[in-house]
């Protein structure tokens, strides 16, 4: 089939298998081209590993510290008339890549908020790897399913206390207007909290060391994301951000209950197929793209990454804040790179939108998500969408 982008709003319904393959090998030339990471880890689980900063966890993990990797993710395969979802493109690419370098990595395919999955993981690592020495938490989903309750929770993005009246930009329409989110009630936060909190992660950390594959030296590692004024109202002060304060609680939960040491890590705004579900984070993103990359501060998930492992997990002298969080968001939230976009966030309209932010920047990065728009694929080509993979 030839196989072109199909964009509905703030997804892409397909993938191109050697556009993502591309991707992959991309931040794979990335790590190697850094410096080797001193005392990295040598067997890792990732969990959300085929996607953003998941992804990228695992690459460096990898190719920059020679690890050992099992991937636990959730994607569609392909069929003969559908492409597969991207991360399933991206996981195969790694592992074949990984495998050419002489490096172990599998993966499982199916929800990680199970039971099943997680005894999974726990008998591939005792048959395979033993133990691990670090556990990336990285996961990114809408919907939960509890494990011991079967009930299907949903989360929200809304604010918290009023309503919140903001500048979006529609990504299909390129209009922009001002878009109002009433607020979330009580059963509402709960929920999110329920899907994007702590608590699987606490799960995980829960089977893994019960089963005795947690080495002493191991360490464990979840993602949020805090932002500034701009951003707060949606996130930081919102609902996800009352879900990504209780990884703060987990993350104490785990270290004292386990024997992993637990850090909640802070990363950049970036495009990745969750954070453009956001509403007004894809402005917000145009707007830092713009600023950053004339500053010259412009990361990527694997730049991000990289310093995350080199001055942050492996390193005596990493930036923690006063919750003992892993501060990776350093050049995004710089007084005078915020000042920046606050300046001119009042000033784009639909009219000035490519010559004030780097919409065409987001676009791109956004399309790359899914392996289009890649140097050197022939998207005009004849492509089958079955690609080579045996996940678990
Ligand atoms: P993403 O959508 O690119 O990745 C999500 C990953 O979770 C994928 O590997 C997907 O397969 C997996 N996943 C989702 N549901 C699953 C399930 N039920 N079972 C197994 N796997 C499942 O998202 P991302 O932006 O890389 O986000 C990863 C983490 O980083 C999140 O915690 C997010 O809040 C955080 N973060 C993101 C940003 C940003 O700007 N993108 C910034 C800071 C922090």
């Amino acid at each position: 089939m030839i196989i072109q982008p199909k964009v509905r709003g703030f997804i892409c319904t397909n993938a191109h298998p050697q556009g993502c393959a591309a991707n992959v090998r991309e931040q794979i030339e990335y790590i190697q081209s850094q410096p080797a990471i001193d005392n990295g880890p040598k067997r890792v689980l990732v969990v959300g590993a085929s996607t953003g900063y998941g992804l990228a966890s695992r690459i460096t993990a990898a190719f920059g510290s020679g690890a050992k990797t099992l991937g636990v993710f959730f994607e569609k395969p392909p069929t003969e008339k559908r492409t597969a979802s991207a991360g399933y493109y991206n996981s195969a690419a790694f592992e074949s890549e990984a495998h050419k370098a002489g490096l172990y990595a599998k993966s499982i395919n199916g929800d990680a908020f199970s039971d099943a999955i997680k005894a999974k993981a726990v008998e591939m690592i005792k048959e395979d790897l033993g133990q691990v020495d670090l556990v990336v938490y990285s996961l990114a989903s809408p919907r939960r399913t509890d494990p011991k309750t079967g009930e299907l929770y949903s989360s929200v993005l809304k604010p918290i206390g009023e309503s919140y009246t903001a500048k979006n930009l529609n990504t299909d329409k390129l209009e922009i207007t001002d878009i109002t989110v009433d607020p979330a009630n009580e059963e509402e936060i709960a929920n999110t909290v329920k899907v994007m909190g702590g608590e699987d992660w606490e799960l995980w950390m829960q089977a893994l060391g019960e089963a005795g594959v947690l080495s002493d030296n191991c360490k464990t590692v979840a993602y949020t994301y805090i932002g500034e004024k701009l951003t707060w109202p949606i996130y930081g002060h919102a609902t996800i951000g009352k879900a990504k304060e209780d990884l703060d609680r987990a993350a104490r939960a785990i270290t004292e209950s386990s024997p992993a040491a637990a850090n909640v890590a802070v990363l950049k705004a970036l495009v990745t197929q969750s954070s453009s579900a956001i509403p007004v984070m894809p402005l917000y993103i145009s707007l830092i793209y713009r600023v950053m990359k004339e500053e010259g501060t412009h990361e990527g998930c694997i730049e991000q990454l990289y310093r995350l492992y080199t001055e942050g997990l492996y390193t005596d002298t990493p930036r923690l804040d006063g919750e003992n969080r892993l501060r990776m968001d350093d050049k995004e939230l710089r007084s005078e790179t915020q000042a920046k976009i606050e300046k001119l966030w009042p000033q784009v309209t639909a009219e000035n939108l490519f010559e004030l932010t780097d919409y065409k920047g987001y676009q791109a990065d956004f399309l790359k998500l899914f392996g289009f728009g890649v140097a050197g694929v022939d998207y005009d080509a004849e492509t089958s969408p079955q690609v080579e993979a045996e996940f678990s």
